[in-house]
């Protein structure tokens, strides 16, 4: 598909996530926020879900936690349009409470829509959230920082759970490990995944069990 042709299907999906009506959360929201950025990126970014501003403006990550979240990504030397944000639910839950785990599913389908649209090499999950759909099992202050690889829907991707950024924001030691987590990226996009295996691989702790087709690759 040429970059024109993805960038006519993410408008098209756009329209639909702000008519979707596939779970309650529609009701109280003011905007969908479908995601935004380069269709061809390498890295995707999935956080949680629609704050305040974000509602308000149909953008992803444009609050604190945004600004937390594109002063990181340009302290790579990279630019925010570059990669591609979105979220697992695409209205705001109200209050800015937890999304619940059938608006999470209801909203799968244009998640799934998008990272087949975008076929990032790395997906950066953002929170525990976005993190349980591709790793199951897991708690983020265990694996946070360690890039994975993850057969989600028959591709595999390398995923690294990285805190979300918010959390960052309200916790001190949260944000130099988030800060640090990030640092970690650049080599991990440059990396091929048959690089990574054989150096990296580390048996899981049973106890963090993440599943038969993920492998820990730092
Ligand atoms: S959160 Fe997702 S599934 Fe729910 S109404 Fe919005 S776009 Fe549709």
């Amino acid at each position: 598909m040429t970059k024109e042709e993805k960038l006519h299907q993410l408008a098209i999906i756009s329209d639909e996530v702000r008519k979707c009506q596939r779970c309650v959360l529609f009701k109280a929201a003011t905007s969908g926020v479908p995601g935004e950025g380069d269709v061809d990126a390498k890295v995707m970014f999935i956080g949680e879900g629609p704050g305040f501003n974000e509602d308000k403006q149909g953008r992803p990550f444009v609050g604190q936690a945004g600004k937390l979240l594109t002063e990181t990504i340009e302290s790579l030397g990279w630019k925010r349009p570059d990669v591609f944000i979105t979220n697992v639910v695409r209205h705001r839950p109200p209050e800015n409470r937890d999304p619940l785990p059938e608006e999470i599913t209801a909203c799968d389908v244009w998640t799934d829509k998008i990272i087949e649209l975008v076929e990032p090499k790395v997906i950066v999950t953002l929170g525990r959230f976005s993190m349980a759909k591709f790793i199951s099992g897991a708690t983020i202050s265990k694996v946070h920082g360690q890039a994975r690889l993850s057969n989600y829907k028959g591709r595999q991707y390398v995923v690294m759970p990285m805190f979300h950024p918010a959390a960052a924001l309200r916790a001190g030691e949260m944000m130099s490990q988030f800060k640090a987590d990030f640092k970690k990226l650049p080599e991990v996009v440059n990396m091929s995944i048959d690089d990574l295996v054989p150096p990296l691989v580390k048996k899981e702790e049973p106890k963090n069990d993440v599943g038969p087709n993920q492998m820990n690759l730092i």
